[in-house]
């Protein structure tokens, strides 16, 4: 009753200010304490959601005893990266002698597991252990907050609430459904959870019990998070004994505008464009079509890519992320680290920047989708076409120095018209 009421007064005095100072004046930032009291009012209303998705009452309320808005997921929420990493720092970090020595001892250790699961479900134990190692750094960072309080902080408001509120509903269902204590039941700001970091919704569709106890626990129980990941990936269509792809050296004068993750040929057509080995070797023969990445651009390494990379996109859809998986695992069976050197002189284009780039290239006449400073498939293609236009090697990749020759075009074109 007392939340409604602030709440009220709150939007009262809103439009008060509102009609004060005209439809221009800004509207003040909620204080904390009314945002704290209208949280808990969503905490209490969504329980009629949760029971009509088949939640008992006392799992709802032992779920939400003790949850208060949490201030620092609620900042992490609304906040936007000026800078997204290089990729070769993430690779650095994802990829590190650290990480390939502790997954050795990880292969070592459980072997037993590993091996079991590995041929149940079809998928290699080196790239299981290395979503293990890239999702938790085997176990040591499950994250560390209330999965309850995560979820309904992001559930209550913001730019995830269409995420968050099914998240809510399933992790519910999963305390409801293994008898978890509330307090158990940490997970990251975002909500994934234990040793492979699975979302709740993905838990209650795909997760299984590894180790025959009846129970299925990604917390604590490590044959039961290997078993699960492993299914997600056998669902998603791995293909055993196929190869997630490999780097590749381009011949000069090669043709950037082919190298594009949906865009796969033939080995065959490969070859016959004069892609070869590292070394120098013909590609081996392949009944899979094959794709060629350059995740920066084409001064940067280059990849043959097979499907099963695409398998491990569906469980965390960045590109960086699986090249980081598939490396590492290629690296814990020994395999050599990435020949090609990263253009690391290269500085990433700020969120600023990103959006300047869009603005030009929009002002060119490119297609360039939302301007919203992420780089997607269409400022990709009108980058390619700029680039192609200007005779430059059109791998799509944005550069500090792209990004100036086009604002100048930009600009001279304004200026001309
Ligand atoms: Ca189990």
């Amino acid at each position: 009753m007392r939340t409604a009421v602030l709440l009220l007064a709150y939007l009262l005095s809103m439009l008060l200010l509102a009609a004060a100072y005209g439809a221009e004046a800004p509207l003040p930032t909620p204080s904390p304490a009314v945002e704290d009291a209208a949280f808990a009012s969503f905490v209490h209303d969504f329980k009629t959601t949760a029971t009509a998705a088949g939640i008992r009452p006392d799992i709802y309320d032992a779920a939400t005893a003790s949850i208060a808005r949490n201030q620092h997921i609620s900042e992490l929420n609304l906040n936007q990266p000026e800078f997204a990493k290089p990729i070769w720092d993430y690779l650095d970090n994802a990829v590190s002698p650290q990480r390939i020595s502790d997954g050795q001892i990880v292969l070592i250790a459980d072997h037993e597991v590993l091996d079991r699961v590995a041929a149940k479900y079809g998928v290699p134990k080196e790239i299981l252990v290395s979503i293990w190692g890239n999702e938790s750094n085997y176990g040591r960072s499950m994250g560390g907050y209330n999965m309850f309080e995560a979820l309904a902080t992001l559930a209550y408001d913001g730019p995830r609430t269409d995420y968050a509120r099914p998240q809510l509903i399933a992790a519910l269902k999963m305390m409801q459904q293994q008898n978890f204590a509330a307090s158990a039941m940490t997970s990251s700001w975002a909500g994934a959870f234990g040793q492979t970091q699975f979302v709740p919704t993905t838990f209650l569709r795909e997760a299984v019990d590894g180790d025959g106890d009846s129970k299925i626990d990604l917390w604590t129980d490590v044959a039961d998070a290997l078993a699960s990941t492993a299914n997600v990936l056998s669902n998603a269509g791995w293909k055993d004994g196929k190869p997630w792809g490999y780097e590749v050296k381009l011949p000069p004068g090669f043709s950037f505008e082919d190298a594009d993750l949906d865009a796969p040929k033939t080995v065959a057509a490969w070859k016959a464009r004069g892609v070869t080995t590292v070394t120098g070797g013909e590609l081996a023969a392949s009944d899979e079509a094959a794709s060629i990445y350059l995740p920066a651009g084409a001064r940067g390494p280059a990849f043959l890519i097979f499907p099963n990379f695409k398998v491990v996109l569906k469980y965390n859809n960045a590109a960086s992320y699986a090249l980081a998986v598939c490396l590492l695992a290629d690296q814990l069976k020994g395999a050599p680290a990435v020949a090609a050197a990263w253009p690391r002189d290269l500085a990433p284009l700020s969120r600023g920047e990103r959006m300047a780039l869009q603005d030009s290239l929009a002002k060119l006449g490119f297609d360039i989708g939302k301007m919203d400073g992420l780089i997607g498939s269409k400022s990709r293609a009108a980058v390619r076409a700029w680039q192609k236009a200007h005779g430059l090697p059109a791998d799509g990749f944005a550069t500090e120095d792209l990004l100036t020759g086009i604002a100048m075009e930009a600009k001279t074109k304004l200026a001309g018209n």
